[in-house]
């Protein structure tokens, strides 16, 4: 196993290699195309805004909620709201749907918001849950942070930690107990240069944080 393959990894698209310590994300596109989840990865399982213009729905989700049941599905999602697509009311419907299936199986939900933040807040307000919310690819300011951290949710950081400075201000705001990182679809990000520059932000040596960032990640996706 190389040094990357132990950097826990909370969101990625790109191929995984049977790592204890990555979380592959299945969307619609990947329900359609496989039949069964390899059996030696850890994946999460959602339909995303964009996948509810598939025709097939029903059959899609009805295949999600087999996946779901599988031991190494460690959460539901990711699903969420995306300003990019017009379809607000039915994309309000599918959150719900992943909401209740995670609080069910007791497995923590992977959210993608984009731009939508009130739809968030507002929903969390409606849900008290006993589960564990991670809202990936966080890229908001402190003050949204701020806003967010009452929900008891947890956020998953990647590239903006490089370079966006407000992701970078509210890495360090939010507490290292409800952090993760995550490579999402971006196959030129290089998860020992993220780790880097986390232990530099949160002011801790690479082993400190990569040991504080391997115990969150079994806390979130080991509950069994
Ligand atoms: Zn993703």
């Amino acid at each position: 196993m190389n040094i990357e393959d132990s950097l826990p990894n909370a969101h990625t698209h790109l191929p995984v290699n049977d790592s204890p310590w990555c979380i592959q994300v299945l969307t619609g596109k990947d329900l359609i195309s496989i039949e069964k989840p390899n059996p030696e990865n850890l994946f999460t399982v959602g339909l995303l805004p964009e996948d509810l213009q598939f025709s097939n729905l029903n059959l899609l989700w009805n295949k999600l909620e087999y996946f779901s049941q599988l031991e190494n599905c460690r959460g539901i999602g990711e699903c969420g709201f995306d300003k990019r697509y017009s379809n607000p009311e039915l994309q309000l419907l599918w959150v719900e749907k992943h909401i209740a299936l995670a609080e069910k199986l007791k497995k923590p939900l992977t959210w993608h918001i984009v731009g939508k933040w009130a739809s968030y807040l507002n929903i969390s307000g409606l849900y008290p849950t006993h589960i564990t919310w991670l809202l990936h690819g966080f890229q908001g300011s402190v003050s949204l942070a701020k806003q967010l951290l009452p929900t008891e949710c947890w956020f998953s950081f990647g590239a903006a930690l490089l370079s966006n400075p407000n992701a970078q201000a509210s890495f360090q705001f939010i507490p290292i107990e409800k952090i993760l990182l995550e490579t999402d679809a971006n196959s030129e990000l290089n998860l020992d240069t993220l780790y880097q520059q986390g232990a530099k932000l949160k002011n801790l040596t690479l082993e400190e944080f990569i040991l504080k960032i391997r115990s969150n990640f079994k806390t979130l996706f080991d509950q069994r």
